[in-house]
């Protein structure tokens, strides 16, 4: 599958005037356009899951948690919303997104609905889609469950390792927000709860077509080896259509303040991971941009579950807390540069070689930083340098002092 290294491709804007540089945080001015996000994010939520269902009324409640948070972390200024400011952007957005769809992306849900219509046009074989559907069910909480258990371990070590996390910070570009008398609890709480709020939003669409498209015992088997076989071509591309969409949700105001901003705007940890994604921002991607949702519920459970844990691993940019990044696992990766002060790279940026290790995925996704580098970005950069010294020192504390009484014995015997 061609993946174009146009920059002509990866960085047009069509119609926004307003904004003059890329945005990495939010402001104060962003209030009523933030709250306006919020109530957005609380209605999709009601609509995909129904206005009563218990993921609804633990999401309402996420939304108005993320308001107070706003005003108390950032402040509040009243201002005309970029929604008013820039309205136009309301049309480029529509148009941004469906021209970066991937043909994948069509026979991903082209798949689907011949499942479907299969199933409608033969009622009298024992399809037993009910049965799926309740499986299916099943796997959905299952993900839930077992995605929060893993995020709340992460929380618990995150708040009594606070003040090590406090410490960190300051020694990165956070700490024009991260000070000595930082609400650190606040804080941690307010990067885990925007990791649930973002799990929420994203299975909002996967909740939904388990609830009305069907699926058969019969095809199972194929289907799921089908979406496999997707997923694989998929993967060769995600990282272009990654850069294109990620680019924008820094460069295009209404896509940050709308869409991205709520996955930077939480402290750089593997709390708020949930595939990359912030509020709404989830919602629409795996509407119009990925395919994971339609796949059959299995194969969809598989990579929904994966993607997240893997995703939350990667975001522990804060080192020595759990989940602990394997030895040497912060080298083969450039995201915690993007979180860490410069934008670039705007791409997945693994750099994960040639070896066996990581033979079964397609080089488009285990060596992503080529893109990025062809893009004008530099591995060997300050950020990346800091990042690595600072896993040097805290990742795993108690190797150091050995390491230390060793270095200070083989000097003694100098
Ligand atoms: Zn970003
Ligand atoms: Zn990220």
């Amino acid at each position: 599958m061609k993946v174009s290294t146009d920059p002509g491709f990866y960085h047009k804007i069509y119609g926004t005037k307003t904004q003059r540089k890329p945005r990495t945080v939010y402001y104060k001015k962003d209030f009523i356009d933030y709250t306006v996000m919020m109530v957005l994010t609380a209605l999709v939520i009601g609509m995909s899951y129904g206005f009563r269902h218990f993921m609804s009324i633990a999401g309402y409640a996420l939304c108005a948690f993320m308001v107070v948070a706003f005003a108390i972390r950032h402040g509040v200024e009243i201002i005309v919303p970029v929604l008013f400011r820039d309205p136009a952007e309301l049309f480029w957005v529509w148009v941004y997104k469906l021209r970066n769809l991937r043909p994948v992306y069509f026979v991903a849900l082209g798949l689907l609905v011949l499942e479907n219509v299969a199933i409608w046009l033969t009622p009298g074989l024992p399809h037993h889609s009910d049965w799926i559907r309740q499986g299916a069910l099943y796997l959905f909480y299952l993900n839930v469950a077992g995605i929060t258990v893993y995020r709340t371990i992460s929380l618990v070590d995150h708040l009594m390792k606070r003040e090590m996390v406090r410490e960190i910070l300051m020694q990165t570009p956070w700490r024009r927000s991260v000070k000595e008398k930082t609400n650190m609890v606040l804080e941690i709480f307010h990067a885990y709860f925007t990791g649930i709020l973002s799990h929420i939003v994203l299975l909002g669409p996967w909740y939904l077509i388990i609830k009305y498209c069907n699926f058969s015992v019969l095809f199972l088997v194929p289907v799921s080896v089908l979406n496999v076989i997707v997923h694989l071509k998929w993967l060769q591309v995600t990282n272009s259509w990654f850069y294109r969409n990620h680019w924008l949700g820094h460069n295009s105001e209404l896509q940050f303040v709308y869409f991205h901003g709520t996955h930077h705007d939480a402290i750089p940890s593997g709390l708020i991971a949930v595939s990359e994604n912030g509020f709404l921002e989830g919602y629409f991607r795996h509407t119009i941009g990925w395919p994971n949702p339609f796949y059959h519920p299995l194969v969809a459970f598989w990579y929904y579950t994966t993607e997240i844990k893997f995703d939350m691993d990667l975001h522990q940019y804060i080192p020595g807390v759990f989940p602990k990044l394997p030895e040497g696992s912060i080298e083969r990766h450039q995201h915690s540069t993007h979180h860490y002060g410069p934008l670039e790279p705007y791409g997945f940026a693994f750099n994960l070689g040639d070896g066996d290790d990581f033979g079964w995925i397609p080089d488009e996704m285990r060596n992503a930083v080529k893109l990025d580098l062809k893009l004008g970005f530099k591995w060997d950069n300050p950020t990346f340098r800091r990042t690595k010294m600072l896993y040097e020192k805290y990742h795993n504390p108690k190797k150091q002092p050995k390491e230390q009484e060793a270095a200070k014995s083989t000097a003694g015997h100098d």
